[in-house]
């Protein structure tokens, strides 16, 4: 729909339009009025010129023509046109050019009295005035003049062109005017909705900038800001209850693992012993839960710093494939490493290396048996300041519906729930760490080809993440 902009600047327009319009409307005719009763009084004069004519010499209306009628002085009257009619309306005398309708609205039971109307002779408008004479023998006759108004508007004509300049400059003046005044008073919103943008659950430090004058915007982003507080606080609390419910969870995951473990290596009967490594597999899950749960906290949190040093990706790399050889053998998965360039940079060396061991497991996890996965190190082709390591496994793949969400928290895929364990938080660690970097993580997948995930990290950040 339309903005609310063009919703003021048109609505501006259209009312200040009609108010000239009516304006101008209203001079025009006010002035074409004033220049009839002019030409009205002009005739007025000629009628009475006529008529005192006719007075001296009454037998002259039965022979009334140019003749006689030149002998009026018209007084600088343009075109007068005239005719002499019969009571009953039978053209006794009339000038050329001077076929008026006699059924033309003239106030016909007031015969006895000047009358004026303006009418259409061949298409151009006239000014007609008709006033009753009588000759000697007492025969009435009506006598009509006319003269053309074109005169009277070839006069308007300048005031015409005046409305037609300045009507259509003064709307695009005005619409301009409300355009600015508008974008002038929406700039504080625009700014305000630019940090609303870059306000999420982990930056809720930001507030909205108020404009200094106390206007309705003001109250408007003063009040944003407090709900904003409201939440920052609801969210904060949250995070730390998580945090503190995960820390407190460790002390008593890890006592009752060793009493597990202990109890598992003691026991002989074989029932036993097999649900007691169903629960030590089962702690384990809930424990590496715990884990991702406070790593998640205290991220969001910004309790996490970072401990950065100079790293060597290649050797990073190789550590990361040599780590999960083992797992990938079970699998008979062959790992495949290309290291392109030797890249050094400054880095978080734990958490880059559980990014990379996170997304090494994840492929090996999900791939079928006899697969291959392979770590590629490589300077970006289009941005050599850029580190990208590409994880290809030639696994099942990610529907394309799915892709989106699998860097979101406790997402595990469809098949992934039933088939593997997990719990979803593991790209959503990798990706707050690589961010922590000033990096990020990108996916292709097309189902049943596999995945190819891309960790590109600055080669130097710009900014210190700790
Ligand atoms: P988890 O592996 O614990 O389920 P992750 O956050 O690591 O959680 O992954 C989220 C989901 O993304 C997984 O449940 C899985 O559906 C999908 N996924 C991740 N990596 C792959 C992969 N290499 N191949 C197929 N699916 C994957």
């Amino acid at each position: 729909m339309f903005s609310i902009k063009v919703k003021i600047v048109t609505a501006y327009t259209v009312v200040f339009g009609a108010l000239l319009v009516g304006f101008a409307l209203l001079v025009y005719e006010t002035a074409y009025d004033n220049e009839v009763a002019k030409l009205d009084a002009r005739l007025e004069s000629h009628a009475v010129k006529i008529s005192a004519a006719l007075d001296e010499d009454r037998h002259k209306m039965s022979s009334l023509g140019r003749s006689f009628l030149d002998s009026v002085q018209t007084g600088g009257l343009p075109a007068v046109k005239v005719r002499l009619l019969t009571i009953d309306r039978k053209v006794m005398f009339a000038d050329p050019g001077f076929v008026l309708d006699v059924d033309m609205k003239w106030n016909q039971g007031a015969l006895s009295k000047l009358q004026k109307s303006t009418v259409k002779i061949a298409r151009k408008k006239h000014r007609i005035m008709q006033w009753p004479v009588e000759n000697d023998n007492g025969i009435k006759y009506l006598i009509q003049i006319a003269v053309p108004l074109h005169d009277i508007e070839d006069n308007l004509d300048p005031l015409r062109i005046l409305f037609l300049i300045f009507i259509p400059v003064g709307l695009i003046l005005s619409g301009g005017a409300a355009y600015l005044i508008s974008v002038l008073a929406f700039r504080p919103m625009v700014k305000m909705v630019m940090t609303a943008e870059t306000i999420s659950a982990t930056t809720l430090d930001a507030r909205l900038g108020l404009p200094k004058v106390k206007d309705e915007v003001h109250v408007l982003g003063r009040a944003l800001n407090e709900m904003i507080d409201r939440i920052d606080g609801v969210i904060k609390s949250q995070r730390q209850f998580v945090a503190d419910a995960s820390h407190e969870l460790r002390t008593p995951l890890t006592i009752l693992k060793s009493e597990l473990e202990f109890a598992h290596r003691m026991v002989r009967k074989s029932t036993l012993k097999e649900a007691l490594g169903t629960s030590l597999s089962e702690l384990d899950h809930l424990s590496s839960m715990v884990t991702d749960l406070l790593t998640l906290a205290r991220l969001d949190a910004a309790q996490m710093k970072c401990e950065m040093s100079t790293l060597r990706l290649d050797e990073m790399i190789v550590e990361c494939v040599q780590a999960v050889r083992g797992i990938a053998k079970k699998k008979k998965i062959k790992l495949k490493v290309f290291i392109e360039e030797a890249i050094e940079l400054k880095g978080d060396q734990k958490k880059l290396m559980s990014v990379l061991l996170n997304l090494l497991d994840n492929a090996i996890k999900y791939s079928p048996k006899n697969r291959e996965v392979s770590v590629t190190l490589a300077l970006g082709k289009a941005d050599p300041r850029k580190a990208l390591i590409v994880l290809v496994d030639k696994g099942p793949g990610i529907p394309l519906a799915e892709q989106p969400r699998v860097f979101t928290r406790f997402y595990r895929g469809s098949k992934s729930r039933s088939e593997t364990d997990g719990s979803g938080l593991g790209l959503a660690i990798a990706q707050r760490f690589v961010e922590l970097h000033g990096g990020r993580i990108t996916l292709e997948s097309e189902e049943g080809q596999g995945c190819s995930f891309t960790v590109e990290l600055p080669l130097s950040s710009g900014r210190d993440p700790g």
